[in-house]
C-alpha cells in the first residue's frame, strides 16, 4: 500500500509540460515574491544527462528519501509537513510513530525504531494513512537522473521507462533503463568479431570498426561459398545423425530377430533332442520285436522239428506195427496151438506191459495171446485194484488191439463184471465189476478184424 503511489502506471501527460503548469499557478498565488523562481521555470526544462554511470538494473533503483528532491517550484507549505526528520528530505514511504510524527521505512530502521522526533519505540511501524499517501503522491518532485519535474507517484514509472541515461560505453547515444539491453545490439562501442571468425579471421574491435574491417577482410570473397560449404557440412552432418540413429535402430531390431532365431534354435534343439529319444525307444522297441520274432521263429522252427519228428516216429511206429502184426499173423498161422504172452515173463512180445491203478496178478498170471484167425484171448485173474472205466488197468502191445471198442463180460466171483478194451488196446475195469476184490480175465476174447 505504502508504494502504491509510486507503482501506478505512466501518466500519459508529460511531466515537463505538468509542471510548467504548476508553475504558472505558483506565480498567480504568490505574486512577486515568487516571480523569480517562476521566471526559472517558465524556460521548458531541458533534461539534465547524467555524466556518470547510472545503475541500470531493471526495474529500476529502489528510492529512498534521500535519492530525490521536490521540485523548486513545488508546494513548499505541503511539502514541509512531508520531510524526513532524519534526513530533511521529500518522505519516501512513509510510517508513523504513536504521536502521530511520519518517518521513512527504512531510516526508522536505522533509527533502531524510535521516532527520531519524540523517541518512543515503534516496535511495528503503521503505514500513515490513505489521504497522507493522496497528498504525497501529488506534490511535485525532480528525476534525480534527468532533473525533470513530474508528480511524485510517476517517479519510478518514468525511472524504469522513460529516463533518458548516457550509453555505459559513452558512445553519445542516451538509452532508458529498460532500452540498454537493446541498445547493446547496436551501440558502435560494443566489442564484435568478423564475420568470418567461424572461418578463422582473428579480428575483434569495436562495431564502429566492423565495416571497415569487411571491405578489407581476406576471407570476405570466399565467405559466401565457405558459408554454403558449412550448409551443406551441417546438411551432412544431419543426415549422417538420421543415419546413425536409423542403424542403431536397426542394429536393435536385428539384436531382437537375433535373440528370437536364438531361441527358436534352442526350441529347435529340444525338439530334436525330443525326437531323438523318440527314435532311440523306437529302435530299442524295434530291436525287441526283432529279438521276440527270432525267438518266434526258432520256436517255429523247433516247433516243426518236433512235429516232423513226431511224424518220422509215428510212421516208424505204424511201420513197426504193420511188421509187428505181419509177424505175429505169420506167426499164428504157422504155430497151430495158441502162444500166450504172460505179462512180466521174459519171452512176452512186450516186457513193457505191466498192470496198473493199483492191480496186480493173481496166482492165476495175466496173460494174453492171438490165434491164427486174428482173435485175441485173454486170461488170468486180477486183484486188488480200483474200478475205474476211465484208467486203464494195462495196455496190450500193437498187434492186439481190437478195430473198434469192445465191452465185455468178466467173471467178478458173484456177478459178471465189465472189462472195456479199448481200440489202442487200452483195458478198462467197469465200476461195480470186481465184488470180491478179484477179477477173470479168463474167457475174454475179441477180434482184431
Ligand atoms: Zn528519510
Ligand atoms: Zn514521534
Ligand atoms: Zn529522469
Ligand atoms: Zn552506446
Ligand atoms: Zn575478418
Amino acid at each position: 500500500m505504502s508504494k502504491r503511489g509510486l507503482d501506478g502506471p505512466a501518466d500519459g501527460e508529460p511531466a515537463a509540460k505538468r509542471a510548467d503548469n504548476h508553475d504558472a499557478n505558483e506565480a498567480a498565488a504568490h505574486g512577486a515574491a515568487a516571480a523569480s523562481a517562476s521566471a526559472a521555470a517558465a524556460a521548458p526544462k531541458v533534461p539534465r544527462i547524467p555524466q556518470e554511470p547510472i545503475d541500470r538494473s531493471v526495474p529500476g533503483p529502489s528510492l529512498n528519501c534521500e535519492s530525490f528532491t521536490y521540485a523548486a517550484g513545488g508546494d513548499v507549505a505541503a511539502e514541509k509537513h512531508f520531510l524526513c526528520p532524519i534526513s530533511g528530505q521529500p518522505l519516501f514511504d512513509p510510517v508513523q510513530c504513536a504521536n502521530g510524527h511520519y518517518c521513512c521505512r527504512s531510516c526508522l530502521q536505522m533509527a533502531a525504531r524510535k521516532c527520531p522526533l519524540c523517541r518512543v519505540s515503534v516496535a511495528v511501524p503503521v503505514d500513515v494513512g490513505v489521504g497522507v499517501k493522496g497528498v504525497l503522491a501529488e506534490l511535485t518532485v525532480e528525476c534525480p537522473d534527468c532533473g525533470v519535474e513530474m508528480r511524485r507517484e510517476q517517479l519510478q514509472n518514468h525511472r524504469n521507462y522513460v529516463c533518458q541515461l548516457p550509453c555505459v560505453r559513452a558512445c553519445g547515444t542516451t538509452v532508458s533503463r529498460t532500452g540498454a539491453a537493446g541498445h547493446d545490439s547496436v551501440c558502435p562501442l560494443v566489442p564484435v568479431k568478423c564475420d568470418a571468425a567461424e572461418f578463422g579471421c582473428p579480428w575483434s574491435a569495436p562495431r564502429g570498426q566492423q565495416a571497415a574491417h569487411t571491405l578489407a577482410c581476406g576471407l570476405r570473397g570466399v565467405l559466401p561459398a565457405l558459408r554454403l560449404v558449412t550448409q551443406r557440412v551441417d546438411a551432412q552432418m544431419q543426415q549422417i545423425q538420421s543415419l546413425q540413429q536409423d542403424n542403431a535402430a536397426q542394429a536393435q531390431r536385428i539384436d531382437a530377430q537375433a535373440r528370437e532365431i536364438q531361441s527358436l534354435h534352442r526350441n529347435d534343439a529340444a525338439q530334436t533332442q525330443r525326437i531323438d529319444t523318440q527314435a532311440q525307444q523306437t529302435r530299442l522297441l524295434l530291436g525287441a520285436d526283432a529279438a521276440q520274432t527270432n525267438r518266434i521263429r526258432t520256436l517255429e522252427a523247433q516247433m516243426s522239428e518236433r512235429k516232423e519228428e513226431l511224424a518220422e516216429q509215428t510212421r516208424k511206429r505204424k511201420a513197426l506195427a504193420d511188421r509187428v502184426e505181419k509177424l505175429e499173423n505169420k506167426l499164428a498161422k504157422h504155430t497151430g496151438p495158441l502162444v500166450w504172452h504172460t505179462l512180466g515173463d521174459e519171452y512176452c512180445v512186450d516186457s513193457s506191459v505191466t498192470l496198473g491203478n493199483g492191480w496186480r496178478s493173481d496166482d492165476t498170471p495175466c496173460r494174453f495171446a492171438k490165434d491164427k484167425h486174428g482173435f485175441v484171448h485173454l486170461d488170468g485173474i486180477i486183484r486188488g485194484g480200483k474200478e475205474d472205466s476211465d484208467k486203464v488197468v494195462l495196455t496190450l502191445p500193437l498187434g492186439f488191439w481190437p478195430k473198434r471198442w469192445q465191452y465185455l463180460p468178466a467173471d467178478g466171483g458173484m456177478d459178471f463184471g465189465e472189462v472195456h478194451i479199448g481200440p489202442d488196446g487200452g483195458v478198462f475195469v467197469g465200476v461195480k465189476s470186481a465184488r470180491r476184490g478179484w477179477l477173470s480175465f479168463a474167457g475174454i476174447t475179441f477180434s482184431t478184424e
